[in-house]
């Protein structure tokens, strides 16, 4: 029934897969760009929005985005790979990405999970993700990785 990828997520305990938001209906390739739609990216939601959630560290709590995971398989850059960048900080083993036009964040290489993206729900055409009901928000703040 569901793709490998969400049977680990389910071992992991997370069970959230949003197949619908408001009346939009969650592509299995589902089209996600930046506001000003230089960047253009084909995202695998095979299973829906997994894992919708915010995280409270330093960039995350500063972009504010409602964010969902997918495997890193599961993200092509359509167009604008040449506007799209790259910011980095501190252990940088997390890459964020966002478009140099108009500054969305699109994406982002995950630190916690470096065999996943985080996708930003509301680059995905047609989802407000103000519709989502229930959104939790990662201890980010709090990373293992920051622990000494
Ligand atoms: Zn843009």
């Amino acid at each position: 029934m569901f793709s490998k990828y969400v049977r680990r997520r389910k071992q992991e305990g997370i069970n959230t897969m949003i197949k619908k938001v408001g009346k939009t209906v969650i592509n299995p390739k589902h089209k996600a760009t930046c506001h000003c739609g230089s960047v253009e990216l084909e995202v695998d939601l095979p299973d829906g929005i997994v894992d919708p959630h915010r995280c409270n560290c330093s960039i995350c709590r500063r972009k504010g985005a409602i964010v969902g995971t997918v495997p890193l398989s599961g993200i092509r850059i359509v167009k604008g790979e040449d506007v799209l960048s790259l910011y980095q900080f501190d252990t940088k083993e997390a890459k964020h990405y966002f478009c140099s036009v108009c500054g969305i964040y699109t994406h982002h290489k995950r630190r916690s999970n470096p065999n996943e993206y985080s996708i930003n729900i509301g680059c995905l055409e047609g989802v407000n993700p103000f519709l989502i009901e229930t959104v939790p928000t990662t201890d980010g703040i709090n990373h293992p990785s920051d622990q000494k």
